[in-house]
C-alpha cells in the first residue's frame, strides 16, 4: 500500500467516517516537517506532516502536546487524529484549520493567559518531547530554579559545547547557571501549562478571527517562559500584553526574566542553525550575568 492508501485508512479508523482521497497539496512554511494538505471525495481536510521514520517519537510527543493544549478549551488548538510509521515515514495526521484570518491580540491573549491558569504541582510533563528538532527534557522537577538550570540551558549549552560554541559562550552561560536564584528573589512561578515554542510563526487566526496555536513544545513551566518567547522576534504588539495582563498580571521582574528565558531558545537556535546565534547567546548570558551581579 501507499503511503497515502495507508493514511486514509487511519483516517477512516480514527474519524469513524470512510476516507478517500481526492487532492493533496503541498502545504508551505514549516521549518522542520514537509507539510500537506489532504483533501477527501467528502470535501473534509487533514493536515498531515511527514519527516524520516527515526522521528515518530516527535509527532507522538506533538501529538499529546496538541491534546495537552486543547483540554482547557482555552484556544483554538488542531486536534491531532493519528500518527505513526508508514512506507518509510513518520507522519501526524491533524485536524485541517483555514488560518490567516483577522488577528485580535486581545482575544489571543486573554485566551493564553487562561491557557497558563492550569497549574500542576510540579514542573516538567509525563513524556521529553521537541523544542524545534532539538530534544526537549521534561523530568518532573518541584523546584523552577533547578529545572531551568539542568533541563533548559544546562542541556542546551552541553550540546553548544559539543558543536563548538566556543569557551567564551560556556563560560558565560555557565557563570551564569550559578547565578540563577537572584532571578527568583520575591517571586514564585507557578507550574503553568505552556505551549513551549511560541513565536509568531506558531500562532495565526483561523476564519472566524479565533486564535489558533499549533507546533508546541509543551511542559509545565513559568508562564514568563511563554510570554518572553513572544518578544524574541518581535512582540505581538501591545494590545496583547495588556489583555494577559489584565487576565492575569506579570510580575515586575519579568523584564529581566524574560531574556533568562529566550537564552534558551537563543541556544537552541545555535545548536539548531550555528553561526551568529553564539555571539548573541553569549552578549546575551552576560548581560544577565551582570543583572545578577547588580
Ligand atoms: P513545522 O513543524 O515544520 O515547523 P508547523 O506545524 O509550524 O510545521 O506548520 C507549518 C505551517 O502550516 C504553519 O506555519 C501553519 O501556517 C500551517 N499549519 C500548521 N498546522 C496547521 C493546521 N492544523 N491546519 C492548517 N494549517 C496548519
Amino acid at each position: 500500500m501507499t503511503l497515502w492508501q495507508i493514511l486514509s485508512e487511519a483516517i477512516t479508523q480514527a474519524t469513524g467516517s470512510p476516507f478517500t482521497p481526492a487532492d493533496r497539496r503541498a502545504a508551505g512554511g514549516g521549518c522542520i516537517n514537509e507539510a500537506t494538505v489532504l483533501q477527501g471525495t467528502d470535501g473534509r481536510r487533514f493536515f498531515v506532516k511527514l519527516n524520516r521514520p527515526e522521528l515518530a517519537e516527535m509527532f507522538a510527543a506533538e501529538a499529546e502536546g496538541l491534546h495537552a493544549l486543547r483540554e482547557p478549551g482555552a484556544i483554538r488548538v488542531p486536534e491531532p487524529l493519528c500518527h505513526g510509521t508508514a512506507a518509510g515515514r513518520a507522519y501526524l495526521v491533524m485536524e485541517h484549520i483555514p488560518l490567516g484570518g483577522p488577528r485580535d491580540a486581545r482575544r489571543f491573549g486573554e485566551q493564553l493567559a487562561r491557557l497558563h491558569q492550569c497549574t500542576r504541582e510540579r514542573f516538567g510533563w509525563h513524556r521529553d518531547n521537541t523544542i524545534g528538532s532539538t530534544p526537549q527534557i521534561n523530568t518532573w522537577e518541584s523546584d523552577w530554579v533547578t529545572f531551568w538550570r539542568q533541563h533548559r540551558l544546562g542541556y542546551q549549552l552541553e550540546r553548544a559545547r559539543r558543536q563548538g560554541g566556543g569557551r567564551g559562550l560556556v563560560q558565560a552561560v555557565e557563570a551564569l547557571m550559578e547565578v540563577l536564584p537572584a532571578f527568583f528573589d520575591g517571586y514564585t512561578p507557578r507550574p503553568s501549562l505552556l505551549h513551549g515554542d511560541l513565536w509568531g510563526g506558531n500562532q495565526d487566526a483561523d476564519a472566524q478571527g479565533n486564535p489558533v496555536i499549533f507546533d508546541p513544545a509543551v511542559y509545565f513551566g513559568d508562564r514568563e517562559a511563554d510570554v518572553a518567547m513572544t518578544e524574541l522576534f518581535g512582540g505581538f504588539g501591545p494590545d496583547f500584553y495588556a489583555a494577559y495582563d489584565a487576565v492575569w498580571p506579570r510580575d515586575p521582574g519579568y523584564r529581566v526574566r524574560r531574556d533568562l528565558y529566550n537564552l534558551y531558545h537563543l541556544l537552541n537556535h545555535f545548536n539548531l542553525f550555528g553561526g551568529g546565534y553564539a555571539g548573541q547567546s553569549e552578549r546575551l548570558a552576560r548581560r544577565l550575568l551582570a543583572a545578577a551581579r547588580g
